[in-house]
């Protein structure tokens, strides 16, 4: 286990390599204030977090011990349904568990998730903050791509999941959630760059995680994402 001088060295390479030059300690930064959550009142929904918190337990009880499609019988340990503040204005959405999700019951807890619990708090952002969930709930064997009679069966309750949620952005992570979410063939590298309106939500598409984690010359452009998504969380017009 790294201590934190360790921790915070490794931070900071990260920060670089990402290109970031320098930090501002202004609490408009990262939307906060100081001790308190992102539990802003910009949020859209006019909910409270525990009527929030209800819904997505309603949605979670409904999935059950689901048997919907084939994985259920191909190995999977559990249901994984999703993670994070109900109340989020930001909501990742990745592709499906892998087997250490699969294991724990959380997403993105592996070696991707640590890249993405990196990513988060590059815009001064914690776990805590968002909403992390998959299109697929449950872990295909040996990581395989899903299939679409998966994907048509399991969908419907990340669309409950957003609509309860209803974050001012989501961020696709990867092709695979890109093209689920937006109902495209196009590569990852074709769409992202660009803003797409969804669900009532601003729709952010970037490399996935495990992606960059095998191609670190793609930090710079995720990034060049996540400043959008600053600047998003943040009411400001992007392109
Ligand atoms: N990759 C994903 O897409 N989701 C996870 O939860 C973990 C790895």
């Amino acid at each position: 286990m790294p201590n934190t001088r360790e921790q915070l060295a490794e931070h900071l390479k990260f920060f670089g390599e990402l290109g970031v030059t320098g930090f501002r300690r202004d609490v408009a930064w990262s939307g906060r204030t100081e001790g308190q959550q992102q539990d802003t009142p910009a949020h859209p929904s006019t909910a409270g977090h525990l009527e929030l918190a209800a819904g997505l337990a309603a949605i979670r009880e409904d999935i059950g011990d689901c048997t919907r499609c084939k994985l259920c019988s191909l190995g999977r340990k559990q249901v994984v349904f999703g993670v994070g503040n109900p109340k989020a204005n930001l909501m990742f959405v990745g592709e499906a568990p892998g087997r250490d999700e699969d294991i724990q019951g959380v997403p993105f807890v592996g070696r991707a998730g640590q890249k993405l619990t990196q990513i988060i708090e590059a815009i001064g952002l914690t776990r805590d903050d968002v909403y992390i969930a998959n299109v697929i709930k449950c872990r295909p064997p040996d990581n395989r791509n899903p299939e679409p009679d998966e994907v048509e069966s399991c969908e419907p309750f990340l669309f409950r999941q957003i609509d309860t949620i209803k974050p001012k952005v989501i961020v696709a992570l990867g092709t695979f959630a890109a093209k689920s979410l937006l109902k495209t063939t196009e590569s990852i590298s074709r769409l992202r760059g660009r803003v797409y309106e969804y669900r009532g939500a601003k729709l952010v598409p970037t490399f996935h995680p495990a992606f960059l984690l095998r191609n670190p010359s793609c930090r710079r452009e995720v990034w060049e994402d996540m400043k959008k998504v600053r600047a998003l969380l943040n009411g400001e017009e992007v392109a």
